[in-house]
């Protein structure tokens, strides 16, 4: 039996809960949030000397860039995840052959690929990677489902790939990677390394094709930051080495409080002087802005200690920086008022 209130007792409740309650949480939508939004990509510090670059090869560059900032500034604009802009921006340039990442990837001293990726949630600080993998053929896609769908940050070679098959993620034949390009790379860096006595460790160094990694970092309009990065490494790399892309702190890192950032350049300095964290952690403690960190980073501190690249940055209110030591770096960004696609020194 359902209790009945007298009207006198009903109007009271009524008039208690209009009063007490709380205004509902507005709800968010992309139409009626203010936030700005900002996206920027690059495309690796290397493979980019001028005197290597034709108009036609420039000209490809630019429409990769502007094809890959259009795909991420789509998915801000319409109040999308700055982790599904970071994700579909580096699907793109991880299929594009002309990166390496993905499709295009340099070959290692045994004449295969293998692909290292990262990615981080400003918002959670969760990260996923993957390293050492050959037959992902989006590594940022597997490192996205470490952090969604895993206890772990970081997996590597066949246990990544058996986690990929798992989670439905898509393999292929490791052919896929292939470019003729980056064969031709590989054999001159044996050539050379024979000629040396193998006196560069595995590493080729004397190359115009060096760094081109690729990267993305995102503020979406809901105020959450993202960073994601994803390469195939070094050139004749050996040992199944890592470089800085895989790792959370030295190739990327985001915090919704401060900054997200994606590197690019040779890896070991980038691990060693853990670039990507000490950018945060001088706007963190000493209060400096974006590019002010990101210069101090990157022109002063790695440039003194010889390790050349570059990264991208936004803060948490959509400032980008792009800062390089290296001749170039293929990036680009985007806000609501900006669009920019550059390669060399401006
Ligand atoms: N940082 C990458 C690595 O060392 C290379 C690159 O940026 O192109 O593996």
């Amino acid at each position: 039996m359902h209790q009945q209130y007298p009207v006198s007792r009903f109007l009271l409740l009524s008039i208690v809960l209009i009063f007490s309650c709380q205004a509902p949480p507005p709800i968010e939508t992309s139409k009626n949030n203010k936030q700005p939004w900002a996206i920027a990509l690059h495309g690796g510090a290397g493979t980019l000397s001028r005197t290597l670059m034709t108009p036609e090869r420039e000209a490809a560059y630019r429409a990769a860039l502007d094809t890959a900032l259009m795909i991420g500034e789509t998915v801000l604009k319409n109040g999308g995840s700055s982790l599904d802009a970071v994700s579909q921006t580096i699907i793109y340039l991880e299929d594009c052959p002309l990166f390496n990442a993905g499709r295009g990837a340099v070959f290692n001293h045994e004449g295969k690929n293998e692909l290292d990726a990262s990615i981080m949630d400003g918002s959670t600080q969760k990260a996923g990677a993957v390293g050492s993998v050959s037959v992902v053929k989006n590594p940022i896609l597997l490192a996205r489902a470490v952090m969604e769908h895993s206890p772990h940050v970081l997996l590597t070679g066949r246990g990544a790939e058996q986690f990929a098959r798992e989670q439905g993620i898509q393999t292929i034949e490791p052919s896929w990677f292939f470019t003729q390009e980056r064969w031709n790379t590989l054999q001159d860096a044996l050539k050379e390394e024979a000629r040396e006595n193998g006196k560069h460790g595995g590493i080729f160094k004397n190359s115009d094709f060096k760094f081109g990694t690729v990267g993305c970092v995102a503020l979406d309009q809901h105020g959450h930051l993202a960073a994601g990065t994803s390469t195939g490494g070094m050139t004749n790399k050996r040992w199944n080495r890592l470089g800085d892309t895989p790792l959370v702190g030295a190739g990327t890192y985001a915090d919704d409080d401060v900054v997200a950032v994606s590197c690019t350049g040779h890896g070991e300095y980038f691990i060693r002087y853990a670039v990507a964290h000490d950018v945060w952690a001088r706007m963190a403690y000493q209060n400096l802005s974006v590019q002010e960190a990101g210069n101090r980073v990157i022109m002063q501190k790695l440039k003194e200690k010889g390790g050349e690249g570059g990264l991208i940055a936004v803060d948490k209110n959509g400032n980008v920086t792009m800062p390089f030591n290296s001749e170039g770096m293929y990036r680009a960004y985007a806000n609501p008022d900006t669009r920019k696609i550059a390669i060399y020194q401006e």
